[in-house]
């Protein structure tokens, strides 16, 4: 009977395996033609700036819909398209993709507005990054002042010495660097003094219970302090309630990012967030009136 079960156990698992790398072939074989096919779209989430309320940025956030697959979230094909390599022509459409929103809201009268893209490490390794990122920037006539990309710590902490030269050939075009879901590398404060970054973003694992846990208070504390130290603006990820927010406020973050505010968003939905968000509010409505 031992024998018996052993060997349905094993049936099991060779299925759970067999499903498993039957699904992973149709997401690479679909992820494939996704770009020719235009199953790709960017959706817009806002940054906000803690003080004023007022909208400070936006982040481009890729979205996949297949045929076949239904939507399929970034944390199953980005893998897959780093693994494969997919990401350097796909990770090109998305900056292409952002910038010409970006030129196209400003077209529409709206304010201008810093637009940030995600790249990975993948991208980062790829010779033809500095001119790609060079190109389009000329061919969509963005203002690189109003682009900041978005890598991760594993990535600079890689090969340090030819990440630095890189980010500071990236900086020496105009465009802007942050650190994204900072807090689950490595890197310490003495190597990321080194580095041209203007943006530390907090990770959402800091943030979810950083209105009632110590110890996330404490980090996400630390983070803001050293952030203000070396200079960079921070923003918190994933706030998703008014106590998340206001203790941010309240321990001088400058931003933050999440579902309390908005979501990732259609373009035009993301242009009349901006139209009611973006001038900076009175202080007080109610000093000012008492005023007159
Ligand atoms: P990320 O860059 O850290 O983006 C933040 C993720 O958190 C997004 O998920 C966003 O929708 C989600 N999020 C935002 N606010 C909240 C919140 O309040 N609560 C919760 N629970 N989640 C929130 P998304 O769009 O699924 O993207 C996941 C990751 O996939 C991104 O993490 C990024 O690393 C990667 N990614 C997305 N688009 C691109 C892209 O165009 N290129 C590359 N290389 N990576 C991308
Ligand atoms: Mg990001
Ligand atoms: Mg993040
Ligand atoms: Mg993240």
């Amino acid at each position: 009977a031992a024998k018996e079960a052993g060997k349905n156990n094993y049936q099991f698992f060779s299925e759970q395996v067999r499903s498993y790398a039957l699904e992973r072939m149709a997401l690479e074989r679909n992820l494939r033609q996704a770009l020719e096919r235009h199953e790709f779209t960017v959706l817009y989430q806002p940054k906000r700036d803690l003080a004023s309320g007022a909208i400070s940025g936006v982040e481009a956030l890729l979205r996949w819909q297949n045929p076949e697959l239904g939507p399929i979230s970034p944390a199953q094909f980005i893998p897959i398209a780093e693994e494969t390599g997919m990401i350097v022509p796909i990770g090109k459409w998305v900056l292409r993709t952002a910038c010409l929103q970006n030129m196209a809201w400003q077209r529409e009268g709206l304010p201008p507005v810093c637009m940030a893209v995600n790249l990975s490490v993948r991208q980062f390794t790829d010779d033809h990054l500095l001119l790609d990122i060079a190109t389009i920037l000329k061919e969509t006539g963005m203002d690189p002042r109003l682009l900041e990309l978005e890598i991760t710590e594993g990535l600079v902490m890689r090969d340090p010495a030819k990440a630095i030269t890189l980010l500071a050939a990236i900086k020496e075009i105009g465009v802007r660097l942050a650190i994204d879901d900072f807090g689950t590398g490595y890197s310490s404060l003495a190597q990321l003094k080194n580095f041209p970054i203007d943006t530390l973003k907090v990770d959402r694992s800091f943030i979810r219970e950083v209105a009632t846990n110590a110890s996330d208070k404490a980090i996400t504390e630390a983070i803001i302090a050293m952030g203000k130290t070396l200079c960079m603006t921070v923003i918190a990820e994933g706030v998703e309630t008014e106590e998340q927010e206001d203790f941010l406020r309240q321990n001088s973050c400058d931003q933050m990012q999440g579902y309390y505010f908005s979501k990732a968003v259609l373009p035009e939905e993301f242009a009349s967030l901006l139209r009611t968000h973006h001038a900076i509010p009175l202080p007080e409505e109610s000093a000012f009136l008492a005023s007159q």
